[in-house]
């Protein structure tokens, strides 16, 4: 029930600016977010890394509308690409990118300044020795972001595209996107969408995810699972044994903060598993996003707020 309000709060300025300006927040934020500076993000992937996780950095940020804000974006990426080399990170930790953050949202040359950006952050992963992620926001940006991974492909075939089963026209996606070397992250998916595009019902996303998941597992590419769902984590793991995979063939994915145990667990058991990692300031569309997904953390958020 509160979830559609959570979303549209997300978008809102008005809102922002009372969540952002109450002292109180941050202690709750930094349950999900790793830091502000890029020497903050290293340190998070350092720790994680010793736990044996695989790791993928956000620098916080989306739905720029100001191209200088753009290029800071794109630098802090390089940023944090050269000093996960240079702390001999870069083997276990790579970075999912947000293409409104890079520029995609500009009125003028957004699809162009986005691709451009989201080159030289490519050039910075492969001279890291590591990948790149593009995350897939709202329906209306489907379409020319998978045009723009398959374009940034052709130079970093390794780049991750991400697809999301709330969508009706995933199942389709996945299929096309199933081909050999295609690093593909599945998740359910974050946004208020309309019933005309997306499966409002979550039994129905959840057996969407399944049938995805059934496409990827037994294509050719390399499937990475982003749930934090025990049953999908089950299913995909069973599908991952019958198609032959092994545990160097497909990855689970969850965010920083959520169900570490099961983190944990998924390791132990011989897995990889990377988790989600965002920094940075531009924290309130993310956060806002994670309490929409789950009333529990918005109880946590009003006690942290009522007890301080
Ligand atoms: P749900 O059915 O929402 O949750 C299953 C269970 O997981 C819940 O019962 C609860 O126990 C736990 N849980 C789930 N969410 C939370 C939470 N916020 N706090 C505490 N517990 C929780 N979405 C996009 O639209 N685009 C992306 O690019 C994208 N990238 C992602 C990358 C990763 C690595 C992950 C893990 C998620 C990503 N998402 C992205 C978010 C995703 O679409 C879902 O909104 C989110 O993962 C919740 O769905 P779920 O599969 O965990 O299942």
């Amino acid at each position: 029930m509160l979830r559609l309000p959570l979303l549209a709060a997300a978008r809102s300025t008005s809102m922002r600016r009372l969540v952002e300006g109450n002292p109180l927040t941050r202690s709750v934020v930094n349950r999900f977010v790793a830091g502000v500076t890029t020497q903050d993000a290293l340190e998070a992937t350092r720790n994680l890394h010793e736990q044996g996780l695989h790791i993928t950095l956000d620098h916080l940020g989306e739905d720029t509308l100001d191209r200088g804000q753009a290029v800071t974006t794109t630098r802090a990426y390089r940023e944090v690409l050269s000093g996960l080399d240079e702390a001999g990170l870069a083997d276990r930790a790579e970075v999912s990118v947000k293409l409104s953050a890079i520029g995609h949202t500009l009125s003028t040359d957004g699809d162009k300044i986005a691709l451009d950006n989201a080159r030289q952050i490519c050039e910075a992963a492969s001279a890291a020795g590591t990948t790149v992620t593009i995350d897939m926001e709202d329906h209306s940006a489907t379409d020319s972001t998978l045009d723009i991974v398959s374009n940034l492909r052709v130079d970093y075939p390794w780049v991750g595209a991400v697809v999301q089963a709330y969508l009706r026209r995933t199942e389709g996606d996945c299929r096309d996107l199933a081909t050999a070397g295609s690093r593909v992250r599945l998740c359910k998916g974050a946004y208020a969408e309309p019933e005309s595009v997306a499966f409002q019902d979550t039994s129905e996303v959840d057996r969407s995810y399944v049938r995805c998941l059934k496409v990827l597992m037994r294509g050719d590419g390399y499937p990475m699972v982003a749930t934090h769902d025990p049953r999908m984590v089950q299913v995909a793991g069973e599908l991952a044994s019958n198609a032959g995979r092994t545990p160097e063939n497909f990855e689970y994915q969850m965010l920083f903060g959520i169900r570490p145990d099961a983190q944990e667990r998924l390791v132990s058991e011989g897995n990889r598993m990377r988790v989600y990692l965002p920094y940075g300031d531009e924290w309130y569309g993310y956060f806002m996003r994670r309490l929409a997904e789950r009333p529990a953390n918005l109880a946590f958020f009003a006690r942290a707020l009522l007890t301080r």
